[in-house]
């Protein structure tokens, strides 16, 4: 019998899980207009299987989950029938988009910075994961590290390539069988839509191999963490970057991020969202740990990167903030979303360019690094949702139920966390399933 290739109409949900509903790939065509029935209550879906109880929806309601066709992967890996998902958009019944969906939840911050601004959103996701097993662990950023793991490196970038998803290039990372795959930035949502597909064709490209890429924030306390930097810019509607003034940053560059670090605290609940992250989002661990906005520096909730003039590059075109407090537990529509409504809050109270951090945190006293970051990251999901559900202007991003869905979904995960009581069984968890 000849296997019947299949496309799956899928959603990236609250815990960052693709889920959907697979049709044979000859009909999706089709499917386009009315696509395929969803259930409100799997947006309670927590990541370890059952839905969170209570949650906003029970038993009740219909859905329809849309399929955008720009927004569809396809990659042929030699297997029984190629990888094949085309994300979707929630609608009612009556074709109102749903507003708990989580890629509409993007749609309107980069509708809404559109008509505020005139500008868009460039984004590129840098995900980092693991990949298993590979033997005895070889040398950070080794070419030992990067061979070893062949013919995963050359097939990922062609599999990412065949996929539209543009990869840049294969890092060997410095924990233990750790890899970086950055892809090339993209418009506003196609960016976002890219992580979810980026993170999937690598799980594709392992389970062909008899592998398993992990993308958890950190897979034990003592390991290195995997994050997902989201390095974002301001373009006009001809893909000019409106980042760069006459000395740094521009002025609405400078107020985007200003909105980013005073809401720094509620914003993290969204783009380090599980018990697991905050493992990996510690001080010293480069991935996040102060609030600041710092010239290349690693440790900074916002980097700037700096540069390159080499052969009389174009600085300035290549100014960028890159976001470095995400994982991949994060949803990226939300996790992009959330970032950019941060950011059109600055705007619009004309807030001044932070002062930019340039050298090391740690050498500076309590009182001058309070200067560059006002505010702590926090400590505990639990932290980050109380500051999310507590910052009106953050909660206000989010429709009435997307928030409670959200809330609702997080909260068992810290409870879940804290019956485990030992940080290196919610990691080990975590890197089961993500
Ligand atoms: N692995 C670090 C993190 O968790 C990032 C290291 C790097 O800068 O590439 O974010
Ligand atoms: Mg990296």
């Amino acid at each position: 019998m000849r296997p019947e290739p299949l496309t799956l109409i899928a959603t990236c949900d609250l815990v960052a899980m693709v889920r959907g509903r697979a049709v044979p790939a000859r009909d999706l065509d089709a499917q386009l207009a009315t696509g395929v029935g969803w259930v409100p209550a799997d947006l309670s879906l927590q990541p370890f299987g059952g839905i969170v109880d209570p949650n906003p929806f029970g038993s009740l309601g219909d859905l329809r989950l849309i399929p955008d066709p720009a927004a569809r992967c396809r990659v042929d890996l030699g297997g029984a029938t190629p990888l094949d998902v085309v994300l979707a958009d929630l609608h009612e019944p009556d074709g109102t988009p749903w507003s708990a969906c989580p890629r509409g939840f993007l749609r309107r911050a980069l509708a809404d910075l559109e008509a505020a601004t005139g500008l868009r959103v460039r984004a590129a996701f840098e995900q980092e994961f693991l990949l298993s097993p590979v033997g005895d662990p070889a040398p950070p950023f080794s070419l030992e590290a990067l061979r070893r793991a062949e013919p995963f490196g050359s097939l990922a970038h062609a599999a990412l390539t065949e996929a539209g998803l543009e990869p840049e290039m294969i890092v060997p990372e410095y924990a233990a069988d750790q890899f970086e795959i950055p892809c090339a930035p993209a418009i506003g949502l196609t960016a976002a839509d890219r992580a979810v597909h980026t993170r999937e064709v690598l799980r594709e490209l392992a389970r062909t191999l008899g592998r398993r890429a992990s993308f958890a924030p950190i897979a034990h306390p003592d390991q290195g963490g995997s994050g997902v930097h989201i390095h974002v810019s301001l373009v006009d509607s001809e893909g000019r970057s409106a980042m760069a003034g006459d000395d740094g940053l521009s002025e609405i560059a400078g107020a985007f991020a200003a909105g980013v670090l005073r809401h720094a605290r509620a914003l993290v609940a969204l783009t380090a969202p599980t018990p697991a992250s905050f493992v990996r989002l510690q001080p010293h661990r480069w991935s996040a740990g102060v609030a600041a906005l710092a010239d290349a520096n690693r440790e900074a909730l916002l980097r700037i990167p700096t540069p390159t003039t080499i052969g009389g590059r174009d600085a300035a075109a290549q100014l960028r903030l890159e976001y470095r407090a995400a994982d991949a537990t994060a949803n990226p529509h939300l996790a992009l979303g959330a970032i950019v409504q941060a950011g059109l809050a600055g705007i619009h109270d004309g807030l001044a360019a932070p002062p930019v951090l340039v050298g090391d945190a740690d050498a500076l006293a309590a009182d001058e690094l309070a200067d560059y970051a006002p505010t702590a990251l926090p400590a505990t999901l639990a932290e980050a949702l109380d500051a999310l559900a507590g910052d009106p202007v953050a909660a206000g991003w989010m429709p009435p139920l997307l928030l409670e869905a959200y809330l609702g979904v997080k909260r068992w995960e810290v409870e879940r966390a804290e019956a485990d009581d030992d940080p290196a069984v919610t990691c080990a968890r975590y890197a089961d399933v993500y």
